[in-house]
């Protein structure tokens, strides 16, 4: 037998296939019995240990083996060795005819009186460890939509739901209900006719700490998706030092808990994407620029990818599996510096040369300018033109204004003033806020240029006297925080609690 069989194999090929039709196991029938007929033979006999778990999860998932990289629902029971490592009958006996005379594992396997002992047990509790099992796939049964077509909130109540935590961005949020809901009507339908709907991968550009990652993490909250959240900057190309592309996928499929069908529907979100702009001035092979563009268009697109289970790199001790990007939803999200003197160059130049246009252009304001983003422009900045392509769904967010972050202090739904609240409610102390402290707040957030990211640190800064103080006198029953205290000139307003 070649060893090529096994490799070729992936695991979509070999789970959907019915078990008699294995042409691998039938060719070499008169060495050892097939793989499908242990699996079949075996049932649950008393004794046999090799392949049983006790963890309460073993019914969900299935071992992969190591040599041959087949699931057990094809290779039958494993051999379950130290540091999770299993490996099928049919390799085992390989092995050991190699090293000996031809053995018959097979047979000990579906002995009933034989029990072997399972190795991974001499790690105590646990054994194999979830994270490189496979969720186990129904034989042929069609993988079930994540969120079934009825299911699928409709847009405008997507929005409402961000807007529960999402302050401002209106229209960035219009535009991710509207390409969500039709992302998920496509994969619910997965229509295969005529009309097939095109994914609608999306391109945010806003600047950093405006809510681009806080939306889509809140958006994949809602709709109970996995979600895998990557750094272009730390993606290379492959076979370089750094992650490869399809390590992404790698951990959308740690998030879906190793069920293939929930990653292939899940939603990728890949930040600082105009960190892999094409260099301009390189005399070298640019491996974390422009062919990390290049490696992400298939992903982009829709291809069968084979990545590492429980882990981010392939090498040999680990098993791989096939995943189908064509239904993941791809947002890719940027704060793209100097797009804006791309844009207004190409404005200037429509508007003609001269006066006019000099003084149309510095009046507008960047969000406006922002918002007027075409593909050439991002081509300018050094997005290969097919990767824009695959990302059709363009939008813009704006920076965070002081209103807004004085919103983002109070008005989410676990906004950071309610988490502070809610820790010194369990030492039944009232804390408050000045509105002037929030703005003097929002102010100084302001001044550090991260957007909404700095409004923590700066309230963790001024908060942590008052936590360690409170605890120490029982009679304190509320605090207010003034403006005077965050910038300095005062102290925060003690009450003592009124005694009966
Ligand atoms: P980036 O745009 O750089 O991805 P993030 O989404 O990571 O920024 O924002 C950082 C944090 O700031 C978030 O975790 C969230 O708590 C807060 N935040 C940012 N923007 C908003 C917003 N519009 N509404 C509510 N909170 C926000």
């Amino acid at each position: 037998m070649k060893n090529d069989d096994y490799n070729n194999n992936d695991y979509r090929e070999v789970t959907d296939a019915p078990a008699d039709t294995d042409e691998t196991a039938q060719s070499d029938k008169a060495d050892i019995e097939t793989a499908d007929k242990s699996d079949a033979d075996t049932g649950d006999k008393p004794g046999v240990e090799s392949g049983d778990k006790s963890d309460d999860t073993s019914d969900e998932r299935e071992d992969v083996c190591f040599v041959c990289r087949r699931p057990e629902s094809k290779a039958g029971k494993m051999f379950h060795l130290m540091q999770g490592i299993c490996i099928c009958a049919d390799c085992m006996n390989k092995t050991m005819t190699t090293v000996s005379t031809n053995f018959d594992y097979q047979g000990l396997l579906n002995n009933p009186n034989v029990s072997i002992m399972n190795m991974a047990d001499l790690q105590g509790e646990g054994g194999i460890p979830n994270k490189q099992r496979l969720k186990k796939r129904k034989k042929g049964e069609k993988p079930q939509p994540i969120i079934d077509i009825k299911d699928i909130p409709a847009p405008h109540k997507i929005k409402a739901s961000l807007d529960e935590y999402v302050v401002g961005q209106e229209y960035a949020k219009k535009v991710m209900s509207v390409a969500v809901y039709n992302h998920y009507k496509r994969v619910a339908t997965d229509t295969m006719d005529d009309i097939e709907i095109e994914k609608s991968n999306m391109l945010m550009i806003g600047p950093t700490g405006c809510g681009k990652t806080y939306l889509v993490k809140t958006l994949a909250r809602l709709l109970n998706v996995p979600l895998a959240i990557a750094d272009a900057t730390s993606l290379t190309e492959a076979g370089y030092i750094g992650d490869d592309i399809e390590s992404v996928i790698s951990k959308l499929l740690a998030a879906a808990d190793n069920d293939v069908d929930k990653a292939e529907q899940g939603i990728v979100f890949i930040d600082e994407i105009d960190k892999i702009a094409k260099k301009t001035e390189t005399h070298s092979r640019d491996v974390s620029g422009e062919s990390v563009q290049q490696g992400m268009l298939k992903l982009l697109e829709g291809a069968d990818v084979e990545v590492p289970v429980g882990s981010n790199s392939k090498n040999a001790m680990v098993p791989l599996v096939t995943v189908n990007t064509r239904n993941i939803l791809f947002i890719c999200g940027g704060a793209f510096p100097d797009l804006e003197d791309i844009i207004r160059k190409r404005l200037s130049k429509q508007t003609g040369i001269g006066f006019s246009a000099v003084i149309k252009d510095s009046s507008d304001k960047s969000a406006d300018i922002l918002r007027q983003v075409k593909t050439e422009d991002l081509r300018k900045f050094g997005m290969i033109p097919e990767f824009i392509g695959r990302l059709p769904v363009v939008f813009t967010l704006q920076g965070l204004d002081k209103d807004m972050l004085v919103q983002i202090l109070k008005e989410p739904k676990n906004a950071i003033l309610k988490q502070y609240q809610k820790l010194l409610e369990i030492d039944e102390v009232d804390l408050q806020f000045t509105d002037d402290a929030l703005e003097a707040i929002a102010e100084k957030a302001l001044e550090r240029d991260t957007g909404a990211r700095a409004l923590r640190s700066i309230i963790e800064e001024f908060m942590l006297d008052i936590m360690y103080e409170i605890p120490k006198d029982d009679n304190i029953g509320r605090v207010t925080i003034t403006g005077d205290y965050i910038n300095g000139t005062g102290g925060p307003l003690i009450d003592v609690r009124t005694k009966m």
